[in-house]
């Protein structure tokens, strides 16, 4: 499908359908009996529709009508205090383990939470966040929060150095921390690759830290002290969760 436009992908996926119309009786058929087997074996076959209105009605009634100051607020703007980059992965959402409430951070999510470079043009989803979280909402902190058994972070590792790509994104997007990858390999080469993948997933977020600082609009903000750039690393297998600053040393200009 790749390089599909949107409306080729229609007609290709309706074509397909079509086609395979006769197919649809059989299939529906052995929907029917496997959902009568699981039935019968007492567990209720899952229903995503129903998994999201419930747990809409629960968050409406439990947290939007009870909180009806802090909705009414929200409703008018926003001014969260944090930029977070964090892992798409479904175990490191930060409102959960950092308890954020609606409204605290502005949040950009991502394959192994990476902040690639300032480039126009191949990370403009990045940059647009980075720009208007920075530059309209006015963070004071953006934290990028890497964490335990990170698949990401793991494919990085695993990326043979003369490889030729396997995916067609996966690969290409987590080489922005190759810087890291090298760093550990060379640090710490002697570990079990476990060990090394422990330490790249806080090495990956000191690279994109520097990477924050290719945008000029965050360079200017770290200089004047008005936005502060953290490090941190979730650990999910042991509950534990480091912070740490990122001090860079800016070098006085030396006048001859
Ligand atoms: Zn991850």
């Amino acid at each position: 499908m790749a390089g599909e436009s949107y409306d080729e992908a229609i007609a290709s996926l309706t074509k397909l359908l079509s086609e395979k119309a006769d197919l649809g009786a059989v299939a529906a058929a052995k929907i029917k009996d496997l959902t009568a087997e699981l039935e019968d074996a007492g567990s209720k076959p899952f229903n995503p529709d129903e998994r999201i209105r419930t747990g809409f009605v629960q968050f409406k009634s439990e947290k939007f009508e009870k909180n009806p100051d802090l909705y009414g607020k929200l409703a008018k703007g926003q001014s969260p205090k944090f930029l977070v980059f964090a892992c798409s992965d479904s175990r490191v959402c930060p409102s959960h383990i950092l308890n954020f409430q609606p409204g605290e951070a502005f949040m950009v999510r991502n394959i192994a939470n990476m902040v690639p470079p300032f480039d126009k043009t191949k990370y403009s989803g990045a940059g647009a966040a980075i720009e208007y979280a920075v530059l309209h909402l006015k963070v004071e902190n953006i934290v990028v929060i890497g964490h335990s058994c990170c698949g990401g972070i793991k494919g990085l590792m695993s990326i043979p150095d003369d490889g030729t790509p396997a995916s067609d994104f996966i690969e290409q997007w987590v080489r922005i921390c190759n810087p890291a990858k090298s760093k550990v390999k060379t640090d710490t080469g002697s570990l079990s690759f476990s060990e090394q993948c422990t330490n790249c997933e806080k090495e990956a977020v000191n690279v994109s830290l520097g990477n924050l600082l290719t945008y000029p609009f965050v360079k200017e903000r770290v200089l004047d002290k008005t936005l502060a750039l953290k490090g941190a690393h979730y650990n999910f297998v042991t509950g534990n969760f480091e912070l740490w600053d990122l001090n860079f040393k800016v070098q006085p200009s030396i006048s001859v």
